[in-house]
């Protein structure tokens, strides 16, 4: 697919950090320390709804790591997919009678637009799980030649299921408890009481071809895959084993993320498929949490509607820690809009006070496991000096100005 357009990132006077990161395998805090080549996977959307803040704000975490990154002068393979095939699509597509294929290109174009609107640097592959198609059937083939799958005990439906203890290392990822990884399979997508299989955490790989539902003919059978192994394999036949960052929100840890490690673990005999596994909190409404059933989402193309600057509602999102579980309030979004003209007004001084000590407090904050809360609050100590006409550095105004694009995304 094509991605959306980039934007350029101007350079940043001073000294870049190395990025340090939150990792849900190990539950440190730990140096990221990328090659020349930075690679990173972000999972992408299920493209049946329009994006809502609780997605943009993930996707506005890892912004910042390909950001911080490129400060540190690397190249930066960044990959997405689109999951365009599955129950939640198709589910979608028939209670509003329509056509799955177009609610999924319809969707996926407003996910580009509100990806630009916010000025989230675009991945280099963005890729949907259609377009993959021939990649996933060769990697249940594979999956099944070694035994690391089977079919299910059905002769109507043998859908193909993964044998979820196939490495030896279920659960390194998560670390969730045996009860834990039964309540979230079962709560999402997976299919723990499917009669057929040989234990409830066997997730599937493809599933048989039903009147109805669309399939893909291949030597599988007539079928569409599952969701872990699409990210598995658009990831691996792009970034190859051991990339940098693997990223998503925090309901992803388990189960999509555990089973996408180790569907791509079992297909190469390798370890590990990603080395930091990193996972955004939830944004909810008002305290409450944000979800379809309560249909209380806020939408992103909705704002943009109603004429909300994109950079108020980047600057509201950034105030608040990616990791933690957030509420978006009417404030929040005030808030990041004074904060935005401020800082504007500010930039646009002739001249402020010396802006190094606001670059470097900006990338030491960020640079720290993305603590953004502490990083708006060193740039609003330099915006704050500089519009009581404290000092008279004719550049400081254009560095910030520079530093706030370039690490936080935010164009003044
Ligand atoms: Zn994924």
């Amino acid at each position: 697919m094509q991605p959306w357009s980039s934007v350029s990132v101007p350079q940043v006077q001073g000294t870049p950090r190395p990025l340090r990161l939150h990792d849900t395998a190990t539950g440190e805090v730990r140096p990221v320390a990328p090659g020349p080549l930075a690679r990173m996977y972000v999972c992408g959307i299920t493209p049946y709804d329009a994006t809502h803040l609780g997605h943009a704000a993930t996707y506005l975490a890892f912004d910042l790591v390909h950001r911080i990154w490129l400060d540190n002068g690397h190249d930066v393979h960044y990959v997405q997919n689109v999951t365009d095939i599955d129950d939640p699509l198709l589910e979608r597509a028939e209670r509003d009678n329509d056509d799955w294929m177009v609610l999924g290109m319809r969707e996926t174009a407003l996910f580009r637009e509100d990806m630009e609107a916010l000025r989230v640097l675009p991945p280099q592959d963005f890729i949907g799980a259609v377009e993959a198609m021939p990649e996933i059937i060769e990697a249940v083939g594979k999956l099944l030649a070694s035994g690391a799958a089977y079919r299910a005990d059905d002769p109507e439906y043998p859908d193909i299921y993964y044998r979820h203890d196939a490495t030896g290392r279920f659960g390194y990822e998560s670390n969730y408890s045996a009860a834990d990884m039964d309540r979230f399979f079962a709560e999402r997508g997976g299919d723990p009481e499917r009669p057929g299989k040989e234990h409830p955490l066997d997730a599937l790989l493809w599933r048989a071809a039903r009147p109805g539902e669309p399939s893909w003919d291949s030597e599988l059978g007539p079928g569409r895959p599952g969701w872990h192994l699409e990210c598995s394999v658009i990831a691996l036949n792009r970034l190859r084993m051991g990339f940098d960052v693997q990223g998503g929100g925090s309901d992803l840890a388990f189960p999509h993320h555990e089973y996408s490690a180790a569907h791509a673990e079992a297909l190469t005999g390798q370890h590990p498929f990603a080395r930091h596994y990193c996972h955004a909190g939830m944004v909810g409404l008002d305290g409450e949490k944000m979800s379809k059933s309560k249909g209380n989402l806020v939408f992103v193309s909705r704002l943009r509607g109603d004429r909300v600057d994109p950079m108020a509602v980047r600057l509201a999102l950034l105030d608040g820690h990616y990791r933690a579980d957030r509420s978006w309030t009417a404030d929040a979004l005030t808030a990041g809009s004074a904060r935005l003209a401020r800082w504007g007004s500010a930039v646009a001084l002739p001249a402020g006070p010396s802006a190094d000590e606001a670059i470097a407090g900006l990338r030491d904050r960020l640079s720290d496991d993305l603590d953004t809360e502490r990083a708006l609050l060193a740039v609003d100590a330099w915006v704050d000096a500089a519009l009581s006409g404290g000092g008279s550095d004719e550049s400081a105004p254009g560095a910030v100005r520079d530093a706030v694009d370039a690490l936080l995304g935010v164009r003044l």
